[in-house]
């Protein structure tokens, strides 16, 4: 059974929650990972603009300066996202980690952005399992010898929950890799928005994008692959992906991309169930938490990781004043705020495909 260990939000004098998080961390056994010279990917959200219910930059530093002390060259960062914002590509995620506090300064981390900065410079990684051949993770969180992940734990409008293994599957993907996740079909070329500036083709390796003579991109659907690169490439969002995968199946492709991002590598997991907003962190806003803050919980396995967590949420009380509207304790609070998704069969299939297990020991770390 694997073992969860969690601390709650009281503090007092000489054990505040920065002190609380470095015995946690070390309780459940961090220092067991040989850290010596190794990278060390940590994966994290740096929050879209506007949104505050991201990890505050204060705990990174605690997770870094601990690699830092075990000998470890320790370095945050994400992969750009598919949509439109302000993390999809390379310098404006970088300038929104600054924006929301995530510098050396603060962190005593540099921050990588995981696929470069077109979302492009990934790896394949072969996994052939069901849904997902060969996962395109980000080059830099590819590249490193050792992944941690913090994870804020919140609801998601996709997934139902946004965990470790939101965190890690989708967040590690690089912009095809989310493609391949969140889409069964192949991008689109919107010709409003297209200004002729002739990128996409040249990033196409299946020569599947040609131009008419209105001056508009268009891709050929029976050569086109569903590679998702020319997404982008396309400085102007002009090309779009297809979100039309189903909940169930888009839930097992974020568990097997998981199992791609650790797969061979000493990795930690780490969930903060606190501001637990409705939505997840990629919206430009974050309502009411819909459960009071809970804890911090830490797992060498991050399907048990998710698997506390959401147990713990659902037998929470409800937030008065929160977006839930049936306030009832050991009730699926994810599936009252978004019915279309289904949550635990990612669980369930990411402990098929050998990732973690969903049952699990709790152990309180005072
Ligand atoms: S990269 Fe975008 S804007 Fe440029 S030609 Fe292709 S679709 Fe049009
Ligand atoms: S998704 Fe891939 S294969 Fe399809 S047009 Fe874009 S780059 Fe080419």
């Amino acid at each position: 059974m694997a073992k969860v260990y969690y601390i709650d939000f009281h503090t007092k004098s000489g054990k505040n929650m920065l002190q609380k998080l470095k015995n946690l961390i070390e309780e459940a056994g961090i220092e067991k990972i040989n850290f010596e010279k190794r990278h060390v990917a940590i994966k994290i959200h740096f929050g879209e603009p506007g949104n505050l219910a991201y990890i505050r930059p204060n705990y990174a530093k605690v997770i870094v300066d601990k690699v830092r002390s075990l000998g470890g060259k320790p370095f945050l960062t994400d992969c750009n996202t598919l949509y439109v914002g302000r993390r999809n590509e390379g310098l404006n995620h970088l300038e929104t980690a600054y924006e929301n506090g995530f510098s050396p300064f603060s962190t005593n981390a540099h921050v990588i952005i995981g696929d470069g900065i077109k979302g492009t410079d990934d790896i394949e990684i072969p996994i052939n399992l069901e849904y997902v051949k060969n996962a395109k993770i980000g080059r830099a969180i590819a590249d490193s010898d050792i992944i941690i992940s913090m994870n804020h734990f919140k609801g998601h409008e996709s997934t139902g929950f946004g965990g470790a293994l939101k965190n890690l599957g989708m967040g590690c993907g690089s912009r095809a890799g989310k493609m391949e996740m969140h889409s069964s079909g192949k991008p689109r070329v919107n010709e409003v928005m297209c200004r002729f500036c002739k990128k996409c083709a040249e990033v196409c390796a299946h020569q599947a994008i040609t131009y008419l003579a209105t001056n508009k991109a268009k891709i050929n659907q029976d050569l086109c692959v569903g590679c998702g690169r020319c997404i982008g490439a396309c400085a102007f969002n002009a090309i779009k992906p297809i979100w039309n995968e189903s909940e169930e199946i888009l839930v097992k492709k974020i568990a097997e991309y998981s199992l791609a991002v650790v797969k061979g590598k000493p990795n930690f997991h780490i969930n903060f169930i606190m501001d637990v907003s409705p939505d997840c962190d990629c919206a430009s806003y974050n309502d009411v938490a819909i459960v009071p803050n809970i804890g911090i919980l830490a797992s060498f396995d991050p399907v048990a990781l998710d698997q506390a967590s959401v147990d713990m949420v659902n037998a929470a009380p409800a937030v008065e004043e929160s977006s839930l509207k049936q306030k009832k304790y050991h009730q699926d609070k994810f599936k009252m705020l978004h019915p279309d998704t289904k949550w635990e069969e990612g669980l369930i299939h990411g402990e098929k495909i050998g990732l973690g297990e969903r049952k699990y020991e709790l152990i309180k770390v005072k």
